[in-house]
């Protein structure tokens, strides 16, 4: 077999004899030789499909380290690896997009020109459940916030508490501050919960809403969940679970049914706690009247069947009864957990 120079290899795989000195260094395409007198390298042909794909991958914006553990791999296990990372790279950009939503809409929009007089009913319930020792969650309602905080750890029920207080200390909520207020909140919830668990590695998740009257803003970080139902019946989660399992269903290893059964579905990827760098993701809703939140620890969205939750949520009426039936549904499943919600509606004053 005659060995191609790199100037005809280069020609070949499309690839430029810079790129290819570099992907020698970096051992990911290798000369066949390289001459001993005068250090030309020199390729088999046979190599050629391994370039290709090489500069195929670089095209699609493939990291280098990541393009080899796709070319050492079988056709199948190759496949899936691009899959996986497309995936992520799609997972990334919906986050910048919405990040950049944010701030469209923070920059566009400072004040509503007619705010709507919007007022907000609510209700909580938290409860130990049926297994565990203690409750450590903690959920709280009045007229600016409503939160969720589930805490583990020796000092979790002290974490999840702490956080929540720490937003309670936010009084003055004008709408066009709300970006500012929310990057505050969650500064305030985070060296709270790091006095008091940051020794023995305790922490909590945190789902929160702070409502301006006409917006609300959104904090959160962990697996609890905040809910959306709209005035026209439809329902969204609206938070994203940090956890491992929903990053592997995001990166395509993992279905979300294979998600729910998974041996570490309760492992965080980001919580609150004595490490301070974990931020909660923000974000702002602009609320209107007929919607209802229903923020939640895991303890019940693990638990109570997503069919009784939709049921709940769009027929239940009153938020204090809702939440009443909500957490007798997780009891009922057998309670293993803490278990907590709050439910809020969003409806015209006057
Ligand atoms: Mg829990």
């Amino acid at each position: 077999m005659e060995l191609l120079t790199i100037g005809a290899f280069a020609k070949a795989s499309r690839l430029s004899p810079k790129a290819l000195r570099l992907y020698d260094e970096l051992g990911l395409v290798v000369p066949a030789k390289v001459d001993p007198a005068t250090g030309y390298r020199l390729y088999d042909p046979k190599q050629l499909e391994r370039a290709r794909l090489v500069a195929w991958l670089r095209r699609l914006g493939m990291p280098l380290t990541r393009i080899r553990a796709v070319c050492d791999q079988p056709p199948a296990g190759a496949a899936q690896e691009v899959r996986a990372f497309w995936a992520r790279v799609e997972a990334e950009t919906a986050e910048r997009r919405e990040l950049a939503g944010f701030l469209i809409d923070h920059l566009s929009r400072r004040e509503p020109i007619m705010p709507q007089k919007l007022e907000i009913r609510y209700a909580t319930r938290s409860e130990n459940g049926l297994v565990r020792e203690s409750n450590q969650d903690a959920a709280y309602a009045d007229s600016h916030l409503l939160a969720v905080a589930d805490g583990y750890g020796p000092s979790g029920a002290s974490a999840s508490a702490a956080a929540i207080e720490a937003l309670k200390g936010i009084e003055s909520l004008p709408a066009g501050d709300l970006l500012n207020v929310l990057d505050e909140a969650v500064d305030q919830a985070g060296r709270a919960v790091t006095g008091v668990g940051g020794a023995d590695e305790s922490g909590t998740t945190l789902t929160a809403m702070l409502w301006t009257g006409s917006r609300l803003g959104l904090v959160h970080i962990g697996d609890s969940r905040a809910y959306l139902r709209t005035a026209s019946g439809d329902i969204f989660q609206v938070t994203t679970d940090h956890t491992l399992v929903q990053s592997m269903v995001d990166d395509g290893r993992l279905t979300p049914e294979e998600a729910i059964v998974h041996p570490q579905r309760a492992l965080l990827l980001r919580a609150l706690w004595g490490n301070g760098e974990d931020r909660p993701d923000v974000r702002l809703h602009d609320a209107e009247a007929g919607d209802r939140y229903l923020l939640c620890s895991d303890g019940l969205s693990a638990v109570v069947p997503p069919e009784d939750l939709r049921r709940v949520i769009l027929t239940v009426g009153e938020p204090e009864d809702a939440v009443r039936e909500l957490v007798d549904l997780a009891i009922a499943q057998g309670g293993p957990d803490n278990v907590s919600c709050v439910v809020a509606d969003v409806s015209a004053a006057g």
